[in-house]
């Protein structure tokens, strides 16, 4: 098995759901950590602690241009350069799109895709000067599926998906990777205080799921972990699709 060498990795809302778990497992991969969240990082702070790795967190809005130029000042002031970066901050409201007025979809192409522009630009730089990095997005599989009540959403997800397959052409030279994992539905205090559960969508897509559970944040662990290694250096601009078999793209 290949040793791992230890690095800096980013994880955008690493305060709760699967963001939390991403932060926490890439910590026990033997990186330092460091948790840009709207909200509290506490809990994944006391995680990482507790299972002996070394992470820093700090309030930052993805979705604000000058939140990120502080958050990134201040990580590299603490580490140096980043090494990897997940972007895994997001929002997905459920509204039709004629309900979806134009703040709605700007707030969700701000948090979901520009915020991905805002903090690639911070970090690429340092990766490019090391020859090193793995830059990791959120997609989800409704890009693949295209639920109702999420066209902007789907929108800002797809986005995504066209993001890291061209940035993935721009660095590959330079041993940078970009890549995405695109989950179906996943229990986490996000899709579990969402209308997710009074709608039926958890019951609903058990149907076509191949794999008859829920889906967790333990499941999208090993793919974070593998496209953030060293053995994934040979894959990039990819997205690969973690849902349980429901859309077999
Ligand atoms: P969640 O709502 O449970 O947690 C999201 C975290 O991001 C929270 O800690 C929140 O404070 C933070 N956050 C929100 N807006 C932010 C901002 N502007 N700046 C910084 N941090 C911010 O979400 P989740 O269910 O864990 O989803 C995480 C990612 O996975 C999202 O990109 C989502 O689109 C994607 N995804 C989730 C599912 C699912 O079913 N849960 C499925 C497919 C894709």
């Amino acid at each position: 098995q290949a040793q791992r060498t230890k690095r800096v990795a980013v994880v955008t809302g690493g305060g709760a759901g699967i963001g939390q778990g991403y932060a926490l497992r890439l910590a026990r991969d033997g990186h330092t950590v460091a948790v840009a969240d709207l909200g509290p990082a506490d809990a994944t702070e006391k995680l990482i602690r507790e299972a002996g790795g070394e992470v820093f967190s700090a309030r930052c809005d993805v979705s604000d241009p000058d939140s990120v130029t502080g958050f990134a000042a201040a990580v590299t002031d603490r580490f140096g350069h980043v090494d990897i970066l997940v972007h895994n901050a997001g929002i997905y409201p459920i509204v039709p799109f004629e309900e979806t007025d134009w703040a709605t979809w700007r707030r969700i192409m701000d948090i979901n895709l520009d915020s991905v522009f805002h903090l690639t630009k911070a970090f690429l730089p340092g990766m490019r000067q090391h020859g090193w990095g793995r830059i990791v997005v959120m997609a989800s599989a409704t890009f693949h599926s295209g639920p109702p009540g999420m066209v902007a959403y789907t929108a800002s997800k797809g986005g995504v998906i066209g993001f890291v397959r061209t940035l993935a052409a721009e660095v590959g030279a330079h041993g940078v990777t970009v890549n995405a994992i695109a989950p179906g539905l996943v229990r986490t205090p996000g899709t579990l205080s969402g209308p997710q559960q009074e709608l039926g969508l958890f019951d609903a897509l058990l149907a076509t799921q191949a794999i008859k559970r829920t889906g967790v944040p333990e499941d999208l662990m090993g793919t974070v972990s593998f496209l953030t290694s060293d053995e994934a250096a040979f894959m990039t601009g990819q997205t690969l699709v973690v849902d349980g078999g429901f859309a077999r793209a």
